[in-house]
């Protein structure tokens, strides 16, 4: 494989920049278990006020404080009203099964985009006793199997006012919020007002190396904390991630821009590739899906033979994520090798 990798496969990939290493190995810490790590509490009032909000808790992964919510949001045997291509659907292990005794209720959203009129008809909440309740009403912003699409804030408000006139709560798995807040050039306060909880990752975009944060009212997350120790996300000098999470709150989504026009770029050189389908209008974070003639995987792999690391979706169409780690020169060589060897796969189809 040749040098200079492009890993264009996900955000998660970006590592901790210098100013995040010398944070980790100067980070005051002590023992969280004990809420005595001093970065830990500074992150976790930090995330709290940029949301505003009461209280949040910080977690190692994502799927972690979605599962956390999950759980303190509804009782066994309840329906949770969710996108269907959702992260929490496809790619949390069955989760909400496993270990809420619930069942995930699936709408499909237009692009991933979930409208009021699309969840009423799936509510359950009548209290017909021979018909499982809807327990909670779950939102992805930004969604990312449908291609980094935004949820504009008059829709997420939407659905949180329809959410609370039926009398249930509603999460926003906000894995990427801070790229949707962003895209609407608003802020994620005034983005996820009213949400009873918020999940978001410092490790995507934000090149955090590891973490998420769940924030809510200081109950929930007084609860949360017992939730989160009982599945074994209780870390004792975790305020050497803390660190580098406040680098990543702190000082990554003023960035995030530049990875929407780096993904901008890329999925306008991809619509001049024969072969290949996107409309570069759909592009409006920093995730670019497109659909190939030719068999997907196939090109992926030779993509990574080139020296372009992407993700094959299905038989037909491809993820690229750009981030912090590939600049603007990097996607303009990804695309050029992204057209080269669909030239190659197309000829050979
Ligand atoms: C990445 C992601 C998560 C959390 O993933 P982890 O790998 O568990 O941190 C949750 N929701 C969405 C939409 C994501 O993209």
């Amino acid at each position: 494989m040749p040098e200079n990798i492009i890993d264009l496969r996900s955000d998660t990939v970006t590592k901790p920049t210098p100013e995040m290493r010398s944070a980790m190995a100067n980070a005051e810490v002590g023992d969280d278990v004990y809420s005595e790590d001093p970065t830990i509490n500074k992150l976790e009032a930090r995330a709290a006020e940029l949301f505003g909000r009461e209280a949040s808790i910080f977690v190692p992964t994502g799927s972690m404080g979605n599962q956390i919510a999950l759980r303190l949001h509804t009782q066994p045997g309840r329906e949770v009203v969710c996108e269907s291509r959702a992260h929490v659907m496809d790619w949390e292990m069955g989760m909400a099964a496993m270990f809420s005794g619930c069942q995930l209720r699936t709408v499909a959203g237009q692009r991933g985009v979930l409208r009021w009129k699309d969840i009423e008809p799936a509510l359950a909440t009548s209290g017909l006793y021979y018909k499982a309740q809807t327990g909670l009403v779950w939102v992805e912003n930004t969604h990312n199997m449908a291609g980094g699409t935004v949820t504009p804030l008059a829709v997420m408000r939407e659905l949180r006012n329809g959410a609370h006139s039926r009398g249930l709560p509603i999460h926003l798995d906000g894995a990427r919020v801070f790229n949707a807040a962003t895209a609407l050039k608003t802020d994620v306060a005034t983005l996820t007002e009213g949400y009873d909880s918020v999940n978001f990752c410092l490790s995507k975009g934000l090149c955090a190396p590891v973490g998420s944060l769940l924030v809510g009212t200081a109950e929930f997350i007084r609860e949360a904390r017992m939730v989160r120790k009982a599945l074994g996300g209780g870390m004792r000098q975790a305020g050497i991630l803390a660190a580098a999470g406040l680098i990543a709150l702190e000082e990554m989504p003023k960035r995030l821009h530049e990875d929407h026009a780096t993904a901008r770029l890329l999925a306008e050189a991809l619509a001049k590739i024969e072969g290949i389908t996107i409309d570069p209008a759909d592009v409006e974070t920093n995730i670019v899906i497109f659909t190939t003639a030719f068999d997907a995987p196939a090109y992926v792999a030779a993509l990574k033979q080139n020296g372009v690391l992407a993700s094959a979706l299905s038989a037909h169409s491809v993820r690229l994520v750009t981030h912090r780690d590939v600049d603007q020169t990097a996607c303009l060589r990804a695309s050029a090798i992204l057209a080269n060897v669909a030239i190659e796969a197309h000829t050979a189809a």
